[in-house]
């Protein structure tokens, strides 16, 4: 069985900064790096989403052309991934392959009559001559009555469309009259999918984190709305379907398909053949993960799900969406227009990584908005992982010794921590936060128990060096290069340490890199 891991694919308007990073990137990674220390199959795919019109504005806010701003952050993302040390397997180009998957995906939908023609009025732009969609419009959401951009609201989820949003304003042109024009368009009928979509909730109910449940229970509590499936603006992939000249694909469309080429893309990196990897999602045995921002639960939780429905059985459906709600810096929302951010690349270059992605695993807003401060990372970097960490580097020392016996009882230690551990890990009950604690206490108690047996004169038992060796693998997807020289080899999945009767120690290695020798 494949575990087929998608984080959002991210709008290329600028690089990642440590709040997309504290959100699914790093959980994503910590997810695929456990499975594949099990020895499971997993591909942990994402791209970029080229076609939103939020590059359109950044574009123009930094006067380059819209194609410079995608190619110059696709490659900036990337980058920051690797730096980061979130090894995705695949990251999918926006290219020819992408436009052909995503209407290979759509066409059918389209031949089929599962999308309708409607002649809805959007906001309009009379002086540029302009329709307003997405990007393009602000407005207070009619929901929660927060400021909006058009199709989504951040603050509750809930979607807008058309002339929803209330008192429009061009985010461009922000001193130009907004009216009401109509526009003939495809839309998707989402109230056509709601006995299956409350079927699929129904079985999700106590196993995914109440926020999204709620969100599904309210939407499906009223109509579901008509989803745009074409706009009629110029930025997107122009929309073939005979009626829509002139009109593009709605981004959010493309949802599904561009995860699929996502996945596409790792299965070839590990060798499928392209018709292999293109097939990944219509292998009834896969297994399909989403991490993503809260804010996105709407697109990915309703009309994507509904949208390969719509397909009838086709395609797998997601297993679980692990969603996570806003980190905020120093108390304030990330901003980049405002510059109140901080790049994640920067964070790894003035903190080494291992420490940075323990701070976030420690603080990621899981259940509710959670904050970033620097004088906090350090202030709980020492005292939770450098201090424990140092204290057993003292106290475990390899002294040339041949392997130390186990004996049962440390072997039944080790189990019960690591079953603590695994629970971390376990998607209906992930949580980084509690990786992080849970790795913490134990680092301590290993520590206490050394020190303790240091006191009567005695060396770490076997014992104790056995819980440190399964507890650094258990550690291994979060403090990837303090427990890089350590690991099993790939073959071998981490869970066959539970059962050995000796162990070798070997020496730690220090959590912050020693400066490399002048
Ligand atoms: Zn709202």
């Amino acid at each position: 069985m494949t575990t087929l891991i998608i984080a959002p694919p991210p709008t290329p308007n600028g690089d990642l900064h440590v709040g997309h990073l504290a959100g699914p990137y790093l959980a994503g990674d910590v997810y695929a790096r456990m499975l594949r220390g099990e020895g499971q199959g997993v591909l942990y795919a994402t791209g970029t989403d080229d076609s939103q019109t939020y590059v359109v504005t950044s574009a123009a806010k930094l006067n380059l052309t819209p194609e410079a701003l995608c190619a110059q952050a696709a490659r900036d993302i990337q980058d920051t991934l690797k730096l980061t040390g979130v090894q995705v397997d695949g990251f999918a180009p926006f290219d020819e392959r992408y436009r052909a998957t995503v209407l290979a995906f759509l066409t059918p939908l389209f031949e089929q009559g599962r999308f309708e023609w409607r002649t809805v009025t959007f906001p309009y732009d009379p002086v540029r001559q302009e329709f307003l969609v997405e990007g393009l419009v602000g407005g207070t959401c009619p929901v929660c009555l927060s400021g909006s951009r058009g199709g989504l609201c951040e603050a509750c989820g809930h979607p807008n469309n058309f002339m929803e949003l209330l008192d429009p304003v061009s985010t461009l042109h922000p001193r130009h009259p907004v009216e009401g024009r109509e526009a003939r368009i495809l839309v998707f009928p989402l109230e056509r999918y709601r006995a299956q979509l409350e079927a699929y909730y129904a079985r999700q109910e106590g196993r995914w984190r109440p926020h999204i449940l709620q969100l599904v229970r309210e939407l499906l509590a009223a109509p579901l709305p008509d989803f745009p499936v074409t706009y009629p603006v110029t930025w997107g992939i122009p929309s073939p379907y005979p009626g829509t000249e002139g009109q593009v694909l709605n981004a959010w469309v493309e949802g599904m398909p561009a995860s699929m080429y996502c996945s596409a893309t790792a299965g070839e990196a590990g060798g499928l053949s392209p018709e292999q990897a293109a097939a990944l999602w219509e292998d009834p045995q896969a297994r399909l993960v989403y991490f993503l921002g809260f804010d996105n639960s709407y697109f990915w939780g309703v009309v994507h799900l509904a949208l390969l429905m719509a397909h009838g059985g086709r395609f797998v459906l997601p297993d679980v969406i692990v969603p996570n709600e806003f980190y905020e810096l120093e108390h304030e929302k990330f901003s980049t227009s405002r510059g109140h951010l901080i790049w994640a690349r920067d964070l790894t270059r003035d903190v080494p990584r291992d420490l940075a992605r323990y701070y976030l695993a420690l603080t990621c807003p899981e259940h509710h908005r959670t904050n970033f401060s620097r004088s906090a990372l350090e202030k709980l970097t020492r005292e939770r992982l450098l201090d424990p960490w140092a204290g057993l580097q003292r106290h475990f020392v390899p002294d040339g010794t041949g392997p130390l016996p186990v004996t049962p009882a440390g072997q039944d230690a080790a189990r019960r921590m690591a079953e603590r551990l695994r629970a971390c890990y376990a998607l209906e009950t992930f949580s980084l936060t509690r990786l992080a604690d849970t790795l913490t206490q134990h680092l301590q108690r290993l520590h206490r128990e050394a020190d303790e047996a240091r006191a009567q004169g005695h060396a770490p038992s076997g014992d104790l060096w056995h819980q440190l060796r399964v507890l650094l693998h258990l550690a291994s997807p979060l403090l990837i290069d303090a427990t890089a020289s350590l690991l099993l080899d790939q073959q071998q999945p981490w869970t066959a340490l539970l059962d050995e009767s000796s162990v070798t120690p070997f020496a730690l290695p220090p959590l912050v890199p020693e400066p490399a020798l002048a």
